[in-house]
């Protein structure tokens, strides 16, 4: 793997105080030590992993990670002990035994990065990723039991610095994936974007007759929190055991440790910014759920695979210049001037309700709507979305509604505006400006549904 693309997420530390440093090398403890730090006064006790000091944190507050995974300062004062409750267990990396068992369905693991992809540093406090993809095998020795899995690492970055270069690597690899006969293929990512990439994916693969599973987690694998074990296992198991043609995200289907839910890709979105259960599918059902015994229970529509035995393609042509604008009280439309000027060719706004842009506004340079005619007079897309996330669009209900559609604006439906901003690249990447505007809504693979399943509401 390019050593450039081992990125670290690692935060600044600098030194406790000298008074904290005695007291800490007095209990034998040491920076990734976990430790109770015991209040004489109030006898309470708070236990621990001693982490170091933050370059901001005040250096006469001790930083303990809770076994939350979240972290805490306490003030350190004469009234306070520390105990030494076990030293730092060294994370080695131990090469997994894992018996291949031919006789099971092929899965093509694509390792991308992510939290699912990294580990604590004890020492720094960052979370860094893995150099060796294998240990994410190691964590879940079971998958072994589900599939024959061939790791191919791709890279291993954060899934916030991925970019139209990443998801063309990515659908290249899929391709090269369905000429091993996979079964299906499991993609390990960050989930910051991962319904950006399930979504360009989703676009860019063709004539897709196996499973593509996204999966990640929100804490990483060496925690025994983390919810990437389940989110893997059931990744695995939709891959080598279901009949799912299309790209989708397996992630927590609740809180619990109990399920996953797998979402068609063109219609799941990272709904928290913590919780395992982050990713729900939008104006949708999700396709199944995947329980922690392996049983399926089937819930929405999906593309079925077929023996039609076409080769899989991916169209790779993403178009840059496409940007995506929110629409909000007092917004200053102007900023379509300067897409302009830098060559843009689409732009998708997230509409306030059922997507409007302020259009009659008392200080008519607040109003979007002769910019956004410029914009399409000079040949541009603007692709109307809504910021409520759920719901369809409407471009006839209200008179506002009506000016910005008459001014060039495209409503989207019940897209997603990710999905809008991706199909977007995807059209005009691969076809003229005159088709791309017809495509955009009509549905291609799941994106734009004609009745919203209203029952997906969180
Ligand atoms: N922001 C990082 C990413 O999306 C880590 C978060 C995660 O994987 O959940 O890759």
């Amino acid at each position: 793997m390019p050593a450039h693309n081992l990125k670290s997420m690692c935060v600044i530390i600098s030194m406790y105080s000298k008074q904290v440093e005695e007291s800490i090398s007095n209990a034998n403890a040491s920076v990734g030590d976990e430790i109770e730090l015991f209040d004489r006064k109030t006898g309470k006790k708070v236990h621990g992993t001693l982490m170091p000091k933050t370059e901001v944190g005040d250096p006469n507050s001790i930083v303990l990670k809770l076994s939350t995974g979240y972290n805490v300062g306490i003030k350190y004062t004469d009234q306070k002990e520390i105990h030494l409750i076990s030293k730092k267990k060294e994370h080695t990396f131990v090469k997994p035994e894992l018996k291949k068992k031919r006789s099971l369905p092929k899965v093509v693991m694509i390792y991308t990065g992510g939290t699912i992809g990294s580990k604590v540093d004890y020492v720094t406090g960052g979370v860094y990723m893995l150099t060796k993809p294998e240990e994410l095998l190691g964590a879940v020795p079971e998958l072994a039991d589900i599939a024959d899995i061939e790791v191919m690492p791709l890279m291993s970055i954060a899934s916030e610095d991925m970019g139209h270069e990443e998801w063309k690597k990515i659908a290249s690899a899929v391709v090269d994936a369905t000429k091993m006969n996979a079964h299906g293929v499991v993609i390990t990512h960050g989930t910051d974007t991962m319904h950006y990439t399930a979504a360009a994916l989703s676009f860019m693969l063709h004539d897709l007759n196996i499973p593509v599973v996204i999966t990640g987690s929100q804490r990483s694998t060496d925690r025994g929190s983390s919810d990437g074990f389940l989110n893997l296992a059931s990744a695995v198991r939709v891959a080598a055991q279901s009949d799912i043609a299309e790209v989708c995200i397996c992630m927590h289907a609740d809180s619990s440790d109990l399920k996953c839910s797998v979402i068609r890709g063109v219609k799941a979105r990272k709904m928290h910014t913590s919780r395992r259960d982050a990713f729900k599918a939008i104006n949708s059902l999700p396709i199944c759920y995947v329980d922690s015994n392996g049983e399926f229970e089937y819930v929405g529509k999906y593309r079925k695979k077929t023996q039609n035995g076409k080769q899989t393609s991916a169209f790779t042509n993403m178009e840059p210049k496409v940007a995506m604008l929110k629409a909000y009280p007092n917004s200053d439309p102007e900023i379509i001037d300067y897409y302009l000027s830098k060559g843009y060719k689409a732009i998708v706004i997230e509409g306030t309700g059922l997507g409007h842009a302020p259009t009659s506004t008392a200080d008519e340079s607040h109003s979007w709507s002769k910019k956004v005619k410029k914009f399409c007079e000079a040949g541009g897309i603007v692709a109307m979305t809504s910021q409520c996330v759920y719901g369809r669009v409407n471009s006839m209900v209200y008179r506002n509604l009506r000016l910005i559609s008459s001014a060039g604006a495209i409503h989207c439906e019940d897209m997603l505006a990710e999905v809008a901003y991706v199909k977007l690249c995807y059209l005009l990447g691969n076809f003229s400006v005159k088709q791309a505007k017809e495509m955009l809504v009509k549905d291609i693979t799941g994106e734009i549904t004609l009745r919203s399943e209203i029952d997906s509401f969180m």
